[in-house]
């Protein structure tokens, strides 16, 4: 199981590294693979907190560019300098609010890929996508269109995120969630069996009274959480389900 923790844009350089100390003061021993995205302006203290511990930190998106002229963004060096090992990409808000492309999305899977972090591909259809029973094929062309065909050093997990389900408290049924899961883990053995038995995490909504029921879907290797991630109990009580599970 690995399970990652989306900050988003939320809260103030005390209360990261306040969050961060909860988690690392929290974690049980046996816990999954935990990991956190904070605001790239709380890295460099997250990475003061987090350094000596099982958790691991990373970026929640990078430029596809290497360095240069591109005012606010960060390169996928900047972020493993200051101590990321990951970076979510292609998240559905990154997609709607800065437009971001299947193919844009690809070049920052491989810019990660250079640069040896681990990238968390976020892919899910939105609720008219689903409801005219479109959400596998929008899933397929995702995945076909942001991922590479070969893989080098950094290792990719992906996180089904059905638009609809994030911050909605809405929660993608067990049959959907298994159906889908079952789908991107054969689509992956097909298409990119290199990474076929990455992790597949979901997102949309996951806190600590659903995940156990979320974690008995087939081929959901953890989770990817918003919300619940911005409270130490609550991340806490994901990562107590997932080690049940
Ligand atoms: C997310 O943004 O990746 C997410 C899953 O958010 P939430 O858990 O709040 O739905």
């Amino acid at each position: 199981m690995f399970i990652a923790g989306n900050w988003k844009m939320n809260g103030t350089v005390a209360q990261a590294r306040d969050l961060a100390q909860a988690l690392v003061n929290g974690l049980p021993d046996g816990a999954p693979a935990t990991a956190i995205f904070p605001p790239a302006i709380h890295l460099a203290a997250v990475h003061d907190i987090i350094k000596d511990s099982p958790i691991f930190m990373g970026g929640q998106d990078c430029s596809s560019a290497e360095n240069g002229a591109h005012t606010g963004d960060l390169s996928v060096a900047m972020l493993a300098d200051i101590g990321a090992r990951g970076v979510i990409v292609g998240h559905s808000e990154r997609r709607t609010d800065h437009g971001e492309s299947n193919e844009a999305i690809l070049g920052k899977v491989k810019a990660a890929q250079s640069a040896g972090l681990g990238a968390v591909l976020c892919v899910g259809e939105t609720l008219d996508e689903r409801q005219s029973g479109r959400a596998e094929t929008v899933v397929q062309s995702q995945l076909a269109a942001c991922l590479p065909t070969t893989f080098d050093s950094g290792s990719v997990v992906i996180a089904y995120e059905p638009v609809w389900a994030i911050g909605t408290g809405m929660v993608a049924t067990v049959q959907d969630i298994s159906a889908m899961h079952s789908m991107i883990r054969q689509w992956l053995q097909a298409h990119r069996p290199e990474i076929a038995d990455t992790f597949i995490l979901y997102g949309g909504s996951v806190k600590a009274a659903n995940a156990a029921d979320v974690f008995g879907a087939d081929e959901v290797g953890g989770a990817l959480v918003g919300g619940a991630s911005l409270k130490s109990d609550d991340f806490l009580g994901i990562i107590a389900a997932a080690m049940k599970a």
